[in-house]
């Protein structure tokens, strides 16, 4: 099991389930069990996609012209 949750720059990170401490690429190590969870995945790969949503919706991608519409 992983666990998602955000570092204090914003980030969201991923971490398994029971670790102490995970260090963010902004250089701060986060105790894990002292931050909010956002949600759990069952494997690395389903916790690196809520990660990537968690980025999205935070940056958007509103500085992006949308494609045109196919009718
Ligand atoms: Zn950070």
């Amino acid at each position: 099991m992983y666990v998602i949750f955000r570092c204090d720059c914003g980030r969201a990170l991923y971490s398994k389930e029971g670790a102490d401490t995970r260090k963010c690429v902004c250089g701060r190590t986060l105790k894990v069990k002292t931050r909010r969870i956002f949600g759990k995945a069952g494997s690395f790969q389903e916790a690196a996609e809520i990660v990537r949503k968690l980025q999205e919706e935070r940056y958007g991608t509103c500085h992006f012209t949308n494609p045109v519409k196919r009718e």
